[in-house]
């Protein structure tokens, strides 16, 4: 899931704009999100690429496992 880097929670976070992108006019490509804390006001893009086999977040936020981590 997505949370809030600062507050480290999702509680807050709001999905401000959403963008997908098709290949072959099937296929989803890419996802683009983007956030806003309304907590602390911090904005973040999570993206989503098909090709790259994974995520990446930019911004105040970040991806988190379903279980913890700890380092
Ligand atoms: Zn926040």
């Amino acid at each position: 899931m997505i949370e809030c880097t600062n507050c480290e929670t999702a509680q807050f976070l709001q999905i401000t704009k959403s963008r997908v992108y098709f290949q072959d006019g099937e296929m989803i490509r890419e996802i683009s999100e983007r956030y806003e804390c309304t907590l602390c006001d911090g904005t973040g893009t999570y993206t989503y690429t098909e090709d790259e086999d994974g995520a990446s977040v930019s911004g105040d936020v970040q991806v988190t496992k379903e279980r913890p981590r700890f380092a």
